[in-house]
């Protein structure tokens, strides 16, 4: 095949061709998990810009850049677009996702960006009580902390010194916050242990943990996780725990419908042939002028690359010349997490004629954490549960029948014994997957955002850094994918 080259006209074919597409599918109801883009012969030999990486963050500089007039290559490992974002079909067609689903106030640019592909938000179902499962009881409670007198003051009092600290660290740099040494050199484990009176308060705090990093309070420092929250608001509303755990107004407001891989799917349909997929980069090598890409179906060189991979992918590439020291060193110890989502599927959503909203929280078990995660119809009801951390490490690696059926057993403790009766279960476990190796982000454990964070935007050369973990808002996160996107693309324009 002629190799093409990626010129303006190309990206406005792209462009068209996408919104075509887009009036063509509507961009709801069942989309293809297979990008249109070419995913075999010769990629293009040259460009202005490479990106590496066809998730959220990496379409979004290339399609940044594009409309800027720089010609484009997209290279992503992949036969897919999306990364992390992935929809899964359920046999009466409706949607659910196996990776990021959910969005929330002050994710503005994720929320942005879907509108203007035309891909809508629901609420996520809150009407009813939650369930708190601890010591073999069950209690129905409203709001975000379980009213546990065991445990209530401890828990309040832990939410307001974790906002009143991370209202100390600037999302930009946290290694410069007042306390920033000391608070990296201690697990947010210890933080809690410390300040709390109740261990339960410290097993409770799981529920946030494992599914939002797939780790555990031992694995992430004190102040990657007050960074963390800072980062959970926009330039005019800080970060703040509820925010970052709570469902209505929360991180887990609201899903996209048809699944978020709508977003994803509708960037590379406007790209059109900028996107390469089945074209794992291999080896990145610069010298003062360009930039070679080396990648499975061959080499592009361009003036810039946006690399916007997860951190041990970006490490796993080989580089040459090596990236500086202190940017290996960061990206050794950026971890990214264990998760497993698991979804149970019934006809129905039938908590919900319960009073019960289907969320749920419990302090032992398979299911840690558990979510109404039905279509917005309702035409079959779903839970969800996020299987992460040590709970990942518990279950994971256990035969199917055995973790199906404690899974089940979780949901029933939350919702009752219907739950043992699913017409449907799907789990994604993204430790598996190749071009991920772990979710749903990259965390920092003691001593690493202190002396190795001020390398995470840096550029290396000619070669820019995207992707959600450089974030500076909603870093993890959908947004943070975005925002990055934008940001490598704006560095590359100045540059
Ligand atoms: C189970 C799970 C639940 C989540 N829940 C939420 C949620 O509810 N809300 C939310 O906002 N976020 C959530 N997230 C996080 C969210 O999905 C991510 O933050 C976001 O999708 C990251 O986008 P990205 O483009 O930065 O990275 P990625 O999506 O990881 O994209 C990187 C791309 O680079 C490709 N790649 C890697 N190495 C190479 C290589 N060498 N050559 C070429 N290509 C390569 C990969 O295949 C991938 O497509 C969740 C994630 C998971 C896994």
């Amino acid at each position: 095949m002629t190799p093409t080259p990626v010129t303006r006209r190309s990206l406005l074919g792209g462009l068209a061709a996408g919104g075509a597409l887009m009036v063509g599918n509507g961009l709801t109801g069942s989309a293809p998990l297979v990008s249109a883009a070419g995913a075999g012969g010769d990629l293009p030999r040259t460009a202005d810009v490479v990106v590496v990486g066809g998730g959220i963050s990496g379409l979004v500089a290339a399609r940044e850049l594009a409309r800027a007039g720089r010609s484009v290559v997209l290279l992503e490992a992949r036969d897919r677009v999306g990364g992390r974002v992935l929809n899964h079909t359920l046999a009466n067609g409706a949607v659910i996702e196996s990776g990021g689903a959910f969005v929330g106030p002050t994710q503005d640019h994720i929320l942005a960006l879907a509108k203007e592909l035309g891909v809508a938000t629901f609420k996520e179902y809150v009407a009813g009580d939650n369930v708190f499962a601890a010591n073999g009881h069950t209690m129905r409670y409203t709001g975000t902390i379980p009213p546990d007198l065991s445990i209530i003051l401890d828990a309040y009092i832990m939410q307001l010194r974790i906002d009143w600290m991370s209202s100390q660290v600037p999302v930009a740099a946290p290694w410069t916050a007042p306390d920033a040494t000391a608070w990296d050199g201690i697990t947010a484990r210890e933080w809690v242990r410390q300040n709390t009176f109740n261990p339960a308060t410290g097993n409770l705090l799981l529920s946030y943990l494992q599914p939002t990093y797939g780790s555990d309070g031992e694995d992430v420092s004190l102040l990657f996780f007050l960074w963390n929250i800072a980062c959970s608001g926009n330039e005019t509303s800080p970060g703040t725990f509820e925010r970052a755990s709570g469902t209505a107004d929360g991180a887990q407001d609201s899903r996209f419908v048809g699944g978020s891989q709508l977003i994803p799917l509708g960037l590379a349909a406007q790209l059109g042939d900028i996107v390469h997929t089945q074209a794992p980069v291999r080896r990145i090598a610069q010298d003062a002028n360009t930039v070679t890409v080396t990648t499975d179906r061959g080499p592009v060189t361009a003036k810039r690359a946006i690399v916007a991979a997860p951190p041990s992918l970006v490490a796993a590439i080989d580089w040459d010349p090596l990236m500086p020291p202190l940017r290996q060193q960061l990206l050794q110890r950026l971890h990214l997490g264990t998760l497993m989502k698991v979804d149970a599927v019934y006809p129905t959503p039938f908590w919900r004629a319960s009073g019960l909203s289907g969320s749920g929280i419990a302090d032992s078990g398979a299911v840690r954490t558990c979510f109404d995660n039905s279509p917005p119809d309702a035409s079959v009801g779903v839970l969800l549960a996020f299987v992460g951390g040590s709970t990942w490490r518990a279950w994971a690696n256990r035969p199917l029948a055995e973790r199906r059926n404690a899974m089940l057993q979780g949901f029933a403790q939350i919702v009752g014994p219907q739950a043992l009766q699913p017409i449907d279960y799907v789990e994604h476990d993204w430790t598996h997957d190749r071009w991920t190796l772990g979710s749903p982000v990259a965390s920092a454990g003691t001593g690493t955002t202190t002396a190795f964070g001020p390398q995470i935007r840096v550029p290396f050369g000619r070669v820019h850094w995207a992707g959600t973990e450089t974030s500076t808002y909603w870093a993890g996160f959908m947004d943070g994918a975005v925002r990055a996107g934008k940001r490598s693309a704006e560095e590359v324009l100045r540059s």
